[in-house]
This record gives C-alpha cells, sequence and structure tokens, in this order.
C-alpha cells in the first residue's frame, strides 16, 4: 500500500486560517495519529484527506494518485478516494440492516450484486459479528456498532482508514477493550491508517508516529517514546503531561 503525502496543506474558514501549510508523510500500513486539544485542525485535516473539504492550498497524493491539487485544480470526489472513513458519531442507517449498512457504500462504487454478499460477510466477519447481518443498528450494543461502522469502511478494501474519535463515544471499560482490538486489527490488515484523538493514553499505546497539533499546526511529528522523551516544545510536553 502506498504512502500518503501532504503538503502545504491550509485550510481558512472564511478569513480564518484553521490549518497552517501542515506538510506530512504517512508510511505504508503505518498508524499514524493526530493528536492535539479541541479546535487544534484534527478533524479538518482529516476532511481534506477524504475530499469532504477542499484545502485552500496544497496537496494530497496517495502513492502516485494525486487527490486534490490547488496549483493544477485537481480535486478527485470523496467516493473515488477509495479511503475508508469512520467519525466519532457511527452514523449507522437506522432503518438498515447490518448487511444494508455495508451495501450502501458498494452501491454507490457500482460494485455488482453478484460479488456484494461475500465482501459484507468477510468485512462483517473482520469484526466479528457476521452472524449479525440481519439486525438493525438499535438492536446492538454501542461496542458493537462501532465495529460495524470500522465493518463499512473495510468493506471497499480502501487503501488508508481515516478514524476520527471512534471510540469517544465508548465508556471506559469499552474504550479500553476497543483500543487493544482496533490495533490488532489494524496490524493483522496492514491498512494505513490516520488515528485522530485529543486523549494522549491512547495516542501513545496505539500509535506507529504520532503528530501532535495545535492552533492549526504541527508541533512534532515522531513517534510515541520520542514525543513522551523528548517533547520538542514545553506545548507538547505540557500536552502530553510532563514538563521539560
Ligand atoms: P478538532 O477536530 O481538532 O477539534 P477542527 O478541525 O474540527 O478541530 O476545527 C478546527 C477549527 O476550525 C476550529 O476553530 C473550528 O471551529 C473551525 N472549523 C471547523 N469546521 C468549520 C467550518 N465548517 N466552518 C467554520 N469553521 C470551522
Ligand atoms: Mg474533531
Amino acid at each position: 500500500m502506498p504512502d500518503v503525502v501532504v503538503k502545504n496543506l491550509r485550510k481558512d474558514f472564511g478569513g480564518n486560517t484553521v490549518l497552517h501549510e501542515v506538510s506530512f508523510t504517512i508510511k505504508d500500513g503505518e498508524f499514524f495519529t493526530l493528536l492535539g486539544p479541541s479546535g487544534c485542525g484534527k478533524s479538518t485535516t482529516l476532511s481534506c484527506l477524504a475530499g469532504l473539504e477542499q484545502p485552500t492550498s496544497g496537496s494530497i497524493a496517495v502513492g502516485s494518485t494525486v487527490l486534490v491539487d490547488d496549483s493544477s485544480n485537481k480535486f478527485v470526489p470523496p467516493e473515488e478516494r477509495n479511503l475508508g472513513m469512520v467519525f466519532q458519531s457511527y452514523a449507522l442507517w437506522p432503518h438498515m440492516t447490518l448487511a444494508e449498512n455495508l451495501a450502501m457504500p458498494l452501491n454507490i462504487r457500482k460494485v455488482p450484486k453478484a460479488e456484494q454478499k461475500t465482501l459484507i460477510h468477510d468485512a462483517l466477519d473482520k469484526v466479528g459479528l457476521a452472524h449479525l447481518s440481519h439486525r438493525y443498528p438499535h438492536q446492538l450494543s454501542g461496542g458493537q456498532q462501532q465495529r460495524v461502522a470500522l465493518a463499512r469502511a473495510l468493506v471497499y478494501s480502501p487503501k488508508v482508514l481515516l478514524l476520527d474519535e471512534p471510540l469517544s463515544n465508548l465508556d471506559a471499560k469499552l474504550r479500553e477493550q476497543a483500543r487493544v482490538w482496533l490495533k490488532r486489527l489494524q496490524s493483522e490488515l496492514g491498512i494505513t491508517t490516520v488515528y485522530v484523538t485529543h486523549d494522549q493514553e491512547e495516542a501513545l499505546a496505539m500509535s506507529d508516529r504520532i503528530a501532535v497539533m495545535s492552533g492549526g499546526n504541527m508541533l512534532q511529528v515522531a513517534p510515541p517514546e520520542e514525543i513522551y522523551e523528548r517533547p520538542a516544545t514545553a506545548e507538547v510536553a505540557a500536552f502530553i503531561g510532563r514538563s521539560n
């Protein structure tokens, strides 16, 4: 799977710059976390990757495929980016069974019906819920719904997984379990993952590398040990919870 290369990504809302030309590269198969306090620009970065927001300037590429580049006016729409997304609110369609929920992204991508059944089964199997495919979301626990949202993001075999605070609706105990489980699935699949959280512990426990963000800037991009042992600035140190 290819690297994700982000160059000089800037986003203005009205006159307000919320991302200041951030650049970073995510390696093939990496669990890469955007960590920082509320409002620092994590979700905006993810939305630009997903194509839900158009950057004011800069470029994003996955391998040799350019997804967005202001200098050539290139913009690939979300459904053509082959990225899987899970948000904080799982946003499953309540009037559809799990199988029907997973069929939606396949229909959008015009995957033939004959192939859908196997893909849906395999994706639900990855999250241990293949036996519940005919249930409706309200018949599941919060933890199970979160797994279905992940299965729905995986059903079309995306190149990259984008996860925006996917565990924050779970209570502390479930969150701990989900953390271990999600990390294991990610490394089994070897899928490049961009993970968003404001929780330092979660970031330190799960990530291959962490980008610490503040006010639309990236303060430090490094593996967890390095962030923890050698924070680049006092602000990083304060956010990680120890002083320089
Ligand atoms: P985070 O995910 O780190 O909490 P966001 O990326 O959601 O932060 O937001 C970064 C900043 O951009 C915040 O100040 C937020 O209010 C602002 N913002 C986000 N989305 C919009 C929008 N659609 N319109 C205007 N301002 C926005
Ligand atoms: Mg956010």
